[in-house]
């Protein structure tokens, strides 16, 4: 495969999911990545969790990217995350304005993801590679697609230097997305997040609340599997593969890959696209 991948992981709860995500990095890392992720949890549950992660990937010589959300932090609490990043040696960034979990006021000083980048460029100038976040099939609390669309123009205007779209299994949506950037003079990569199918439960709940559509006949399909993991496993398998090969083909600067700390599927996607 010649395109450019990244691969997204989630901070380990416990010592054994350290263990495991290790193993999962180290078989991970034949497909070469330019960069691994790590998702950061809103309110700062898995801040400390994401900033371990990542400096255990800088340490396997391997480029990492702190995920950075802002919502309910202060200027000061940002400023002193920032300065603790860059001392770790990290120089890349997904910045986000993330969401609370449920219960907690907002409150911050910040209101948007732009609002963020706009604050690490003029703390840190160009110390970090800034990716921000962005929605071909439109984030689900935007106002309208037209807005949606200008909130990522002002991520970018502010200083973001690329994107990582939400997944989607539509391409036409991410095609359509990346012209009309181009057409706002927005000539930044946008990198499709791609998430590999292998649970039809958990991907339907998932969708529902981060505003990503399962097709129609997708959805229909994992029905009609029921219980049967194998047969949900091939079809993702099927399935993603031929998405991926379809923005390859159709121009993708590089694919994201939610791996949702597991290997398998990423991997064998990774094979077929070589193949
Ligand atoms: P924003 O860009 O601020 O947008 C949020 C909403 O506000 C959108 O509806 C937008 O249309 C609207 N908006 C923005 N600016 C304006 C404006 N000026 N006027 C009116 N409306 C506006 N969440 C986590 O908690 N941790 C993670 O690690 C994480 N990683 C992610 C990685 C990727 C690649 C993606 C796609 C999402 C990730 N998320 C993560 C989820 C993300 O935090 C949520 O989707 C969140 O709801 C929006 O974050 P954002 O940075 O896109 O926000």
């Amino acid at each position: 495969m010649n395109l450019p991948i990244s691969l997204e992981f989630f901070p380990p709860k416990t010592p054994e999911g350290v263990a495991k995500l290790r193993m999962v990095r180290q078989s991970l890392y034949e497909l070469k990545p330019e960069f691994c992720s790590v998702t950061y949890g809103a309110g700062g549950s898995t801040q400390e969790g994401t900033f371990s992660t990542v400096s255990d990937i800088l340490g396997e010589g391997v480029d990492a990217a702190a995920h950075f959300s802002c919502v309910g932090a202060t200027r000061d609490k940002v400023r002193e995350e920032l300065a603790e990043l860059k001392s770790r040696g990290v120089k890349r960034l997904v910045a986000l304005r993330g969401d609370l979990p449920s219960g907690y006021g907002a409150g911050g000083e910040f209101v948007y993801a732009s609002d963020l980048v706009a604050f690490i460029r003029a703390e840190t100038g160009a110390h970090f590679r800034i990716e921000v976040a962005c929605y071909p099939e439109i984030h689900p609390q935007a106002r309208s697609a037209e807005t949606d669309l200008q909130a990522y123009a002002a991520k970018i205007r502010a200083g973001a230097d690329s994107a990582i779209t939400q997944y989607f299994y539509n391409a036409d949506a991410y095609f359509r997305f990346v012209e009309e950037g181009d057409r706002l003079g927005l000539h930044v990569p946008v990198v499709p997040g791609i998430m590999p199918i292998t649970n039809s439960s958990q991907l339907m709940r998932f969708s529902d609340a981060c505003g990503a559509e399962i097709p129609r006949w997708i959805r229909l399909r994992l029905q009609g599997f029921g219980d049967d993991g194998d047969a949900i496993k091939a079809f993702g398998l099927d399935v993603v593969t031929a998405l991926c090969e379809q923005l390859r083909a159709g121009g993708a600067p590089g694919l994201h890959f939610y791996t949702m700390n597991q290997a398998g599927p990423t991997a064998e996607i990774c094979q077929r696209l070589r193949g």
